[in-house]
């Protein structure tokens, strides 16, 4: 049989933080409110794979400027539960940036080391204006203080799967935000993405 409630080796889809008609009321709301800011601007917004990946897809089409997208693909090393802040860019921009108005798209912030890295490479292009727009951002686990323009939901200190964000590639495709629950005896899982998280 198949295994309709995604479980595997003692872990599964735990509580629904946020559930579809909440998370897709938010991103229309970001959508609005980024259209007002970026009117008459020259908008790129670069999505950062592979987590980012449904909630750039939504996020534009709420948009109602014009805009362009690219795509970047990270991975950070830590260590079992915390990112170490050493990004390698796996795929880059294929545009440039300079002189445009970024809008970088990630799914979550967690330590902050990531974006960190990712706002430094970035300016150092020469975008007009750089800012962020998170889905989700879990403050209590903050180690850097990275500005956050737009931000979706704030969560507490949980890993949590759904709507772009996996544990082992999977779960990215659940139409909401759940938290992943872990069985007795289970490995945990490194925050950190060893692949395009
Ligand atoms: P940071 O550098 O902010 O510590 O790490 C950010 C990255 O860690 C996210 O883009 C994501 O890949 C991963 N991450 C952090 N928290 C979670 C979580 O709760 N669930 C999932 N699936 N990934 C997470």
């Amino acid at each position: 049989m198949g295994d309709p409630a995604g479980s595997s080796g003692g872990e599964r889809i735990g509580e629904t933080l946020i559930d579809s008609s909440r998370l897709h009321g938010r991103v229309s709301e970001l959508g609005a409110e980024i259209s007002r800011d970026y009117a008459g601007r020259d908008l790129v917004l670069v999505g950062v794979l592979k987590g980012a990946l449904i909630f750039m897809a939504d996020l534009m089409r709420s948009l109602s400027v014009p805009c362009e997208i690219d795509l970047m693909a990270v991975s950070s090393y830590g260590s079992a539960t915390d990112s170490s802040g050493v990004v390698r860019i796996l795929k880059d921009l294929d545009t440039s940036i300079n002189g445009r108005d970024v809008l970088i798209v990630e799914d979550i912030v967690d330590s902050g080391l990531t974006l960190q890295y990712l706002l430094r490479n970035l300016r150092a292009r020469d975008p007009a204006t750089i800012e962020v727009c998170a889905l989700l951002t879990k403050p209590e686990r903050r180690r850097v203080e990275t500005p956050i323009r737009y931000v979706g939901f704030e969560i507490p200190n949980r890993f949590v799967i759904g709507y772009g964000l996996d544990h082992g590639q999977r779960h990215r495709n659940l139409d909401y935000v759940a938290v992943l629950e872990r069985g007795q005896g289970s490995r945990r899982r490194p925050f950190s993405r060893p692949e395009a998280g």
